[in-house]
């Protein structure tokens, strides 16, 4: 999944448990891997679907749906345009932008029982947004099963909070900005943004520092609006999003960042989720 997972538990055998299930959804979800059902899925265009990649593509309609399309799975084919996967940063031009705008929209994935299948050729999936968040919530599931009740499982800033840290909430420091103004004061950046103490409760990270490029000073970072078919420009540069589950914070967490504060507040109103939204100061 292209990051690192951590996991703090005072039972031994979370990390095996965690690391073990998170590995299992990442060979079917995973876009840079092979042989799983996502890259299976690009290469021919229909496949008959796990059932756990049956329930992320559903959810990620649902978010499709409450975002009036600005949550949008199909990404894929802008996402390489622009040169995200493989770190061959470009500026494409309208026309080719354009091009690309028809191969997206959740609406154009048809999905009969299992099998899932692209309306238009040359269509692609990327679960980047909401397949981590299901990752944690699944290995949360294997440590409940195991009798284990305090962990903190992190995969690269989707975060759940099992239980607590013996006795007390588990604290999640937010960096809103690490590094992005240079400098460190006082041992933190000066964006820090203080704790969320939290228990049995999920908590996800999407900002514009996570990847990007910069061309003549403006910064092109890796969560597009798939409307325009560029990068984000909602004025957000962290948002955090406090949720029940993973996967409802992981994908609210990029649906903010692509409406913007006063449409993601909204939104998570929706969800009864949290949020601390950061914006550009001038
Ligand atoms: P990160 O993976 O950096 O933690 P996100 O959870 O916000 O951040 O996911 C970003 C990834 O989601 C991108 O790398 C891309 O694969 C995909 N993506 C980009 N724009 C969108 C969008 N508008 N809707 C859904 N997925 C997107
Ligand atoms: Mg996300």
């Amino acid at each position: 999944m292209g990051t690192i997972v951590e996991v703090i538990s005072p039972d031994r055998q979370a990390a095996d448990i965690a690391f073990k299930e998170i590995k299992r959804i990442e060979n079917l979800l995973s876009y840079y891997k092979d042989d799983s059902e996502v890259s299976r899925l690009n290469k021919q265009g229909r496949l008959r679907v796990s059932q756990e990649a049956l329930y992320v593509i559903n959810k990620a309609g649902e978010f499709w749906q409450a975002t009036q399309g600005a949550f949008d799975v199909v990404v894929a084919p802008l996402m390489e345009l622009w040169g995200f996967y493989h770190r061959d940063y470009r500026l494409p031009s309208d026309s080719e932008i354009k091009e690309r705008l028809e191969l997206i929209g959740f609406d154009k994935l048809e999905i009969d029982g299992s099998i899932i299948e692209f309306g238009i050729e040359g269509m692609r999936i990327d679960l980047g947004a909401i397949a981590k968040g299901f990752a944690i919530d699944c290995a949360v599931k294997k440590l409940r099963l195991a009798g284990i009740n305090s962990a903190l499982l992190n995969a690269g800033g989707d975060i759940y909070c099992l239980g607590n840290k013996q006795g007390i909430p588990w604290r999640v420091a937010i960096n809103p900005a690490p590094a992005r103004r240079g400098g460190v004061k006082a041992g933190r950046s000066p964006d820090f943004g203080g704790y969320l103490e939290l228990e049995d409760k999920a908590v996800a990270t999407s900002g514009d520092y996570e990847q990007f490029f910069f061309v003549n000073n403006i910064r092109y970072c890796h969560i597009l609006n798939p409307k325009t078919g560029k990068p984000a420009e909602s004025g957000i540069i962290s948002v955090s999003v406090v949720a029940e589950d993973c996967l409802t914070a992981d994908a609210l967490a990029t649906s903010i960042f692509v409406l913007g504060k006063e449409r993601g507040r909204e939104l998570a109103k929706r969800f009864n989720a949290e949020v601390r939204i950061y914006t550009e100061v001038e």
